[in-house]
């Protein structure tokens, strides 16, 4: 199929073209265009169409003393609720503490083959003002608004690679495009000056100058099952915690539940999200070992938790400010600068953590899920909205919660 010169048409050229190429319908086509006004046209090649995910909003969040409503943009049930869960009972114990560091990111000039590494690594450190210099000319504006490049470090890697590695203060942006931008006049300048190629310039998303940390403190009465007193499940969080300590496989779905709540909210406020996820997993794994992410332990009667994170998320930048439904996010978060999302993503991921592991050491996992789950199950199998109430409620109270056993009950309710 050659569809050259693709790119050079117009949306109407590119979806009649698709159209003819592909053999699409016109109920296709009208699935395609049903849309109203939309960004993907501006901000991607080749824009066929939105690919809407639902948004919902968490709530019961008490972060830093303010209550919060948090958006959130996801295809998977019961990330909401266990999100609202997690605040509610942190909130019992007075909320969420969050704060953040300093929001410096890194970019890497990376050279290879380097044959005298002490002595390329003596020059790029005596080239310090002039390397910052030509950073911070590279992009003017941020240096006006009190950000540019602040510091560099040079490493000897293995293979015989050298990365001069620049610290950027990116203000209110993620800063990728500036802070590339930057490296690649430091790329030009190592050439002029010290005649020494790069192989590559380039951000690195590990952000570990670019931390935000999330603490609560619960007292364990409120973590009370129908099974377990408080205590025992505190204690059985707390081993959990450990658990992910030591095991990459454990630590693997630890994570990934931490961060069920932060990308969900990073795709909400118009952030990208592969960015959070690699640095995030990079971070995880920083003394060469990955490990889960929080830190769960017991003090006299309070479950302590702690949780920090790389996130080095922008409140402008991007597709953010063009992007309406993200501004509109921000308002119903109520923050108006990136350290303030970076305190909300934490907390998130922390209260999310704290749902996942007391479903799984208590009741487990799969009953609260799969009874948020029956829902989209019906769906899938064909019930209709007029339908779904009583379907519903005989597919939760079912012993086993899966497609056969729904498809059974639609088939029993249609007599
Ligand atoms: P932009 O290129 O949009 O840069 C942000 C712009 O915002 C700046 O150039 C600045 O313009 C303007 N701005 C306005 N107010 C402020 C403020 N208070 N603080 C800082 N900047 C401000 O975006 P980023 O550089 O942030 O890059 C993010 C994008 O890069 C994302 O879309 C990401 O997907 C993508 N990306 C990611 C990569 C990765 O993660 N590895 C690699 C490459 C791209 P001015 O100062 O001139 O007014």
């Amino acid at each position: 199929m050659n569809l050259t010169p693709f790119y050079k048409q117009n949306y109407e050229q590119r979806l009649a073209m698709l159209k003819e190429k592909l053999g699409l319908t016109d109920v296709d086509e009208a699935l395609i265009t049903g849309k109203t006004a939309t960004l993907g046209n501006q901000t991607i090649e080749n824009y066929l169409m939105d690919f809407s995910i639902p948004e919902g909003v968490a709530v019961n969040f008490k972060i830093n003393g303010k209550e919060k409503v948090v958006p959130m943009a996801t295809e998977e049930p019961s990330v909401i609720a266990a999100a609202s869960n997690g605040a509610k009972i942190i909130a019992a114990g007075g909320g969420i503490q969050a704060s953040t560091t300093e929001r410096l990111m890194m970019g890497q000039v990376l050279m290879a083959n380097v044959q005298k590494p002490v002595q390329l690594t003596q020059r790029l450190l005596q080239y310090k003002p002039e390397i910052l210099q030509t950073a911070n000319d590279a992009h003017p504006s941020i240096v006006k608004r009190g950000g540019g490049a602040k510091k560099i470090r040079v490493r000897k890697l293995a293979h015989q690679f050298i990365s001069l590695d620049i610290f950027i203060d990116t203000k209110e942006a993620m800063g990728a495009n500036m802070i590339n931008a930057m490296l690649e006049a430091v790329a030009k300048l190592l050439k002029v000056k010290l005649g020494q190629t790069s192989l590559m310039a380039i951000l690195s998303n590990l952000a570990d100058e670019c931390l935000a940390t999330a603490t609560c403190r619960i007292p364990v009465k409120v973590l009370t099952t129908k099974q377990l007193n408080g205590k025992e499940v505190a204690q059985r969080i707390v081993l959990a915690s450990e658990a992910a300590q030591v095991d990459p496989y454990r630590a693997a779905t630890h994570n990934k539940g931490i961060m069920n709540g932060i990308d969900v909210v990073v795709m909400a406020s118009g952030n990208d999200w592969r960015a959070i996820e690699s640095s995030v997993h990079a971070y995880a794994a920083r003394d060469g070992h990955y490990r889960g992410l929080s830190c769960w332990q017991i003090e006299n009667d309070f479950l302590i938790g702690n949780l920090t994170l790389p996130l080095p998320v922008g409140f402008v930048g991007g597709s953010i400010k063009l992007n309406q439904k993200a501004q509109l996010n921000h308002r119903i978060l109520q923050v108006s600068t990136a350290k303030e999302l970076e305190e909300v993503l934490v907390s998130v991921g922390l209260a999310q953590n704290l749902a996942a592991l007391k479903a799984l050491v208590s009741e487990g996992i799969q009953r609260g899920h799969m009874h948020l789950q029956a829902k989209s199950l019906l769906l899938s199998v064909g019930a209709t909205t007029a339908e779904l109430a009583d379907a519903q409620a005989k597919l939760e109270s079912a012993p086993v919660i899966d497609q056969q056993t729904a498809r059974q009950i639609l088939k029993e309710l249609r007599g």
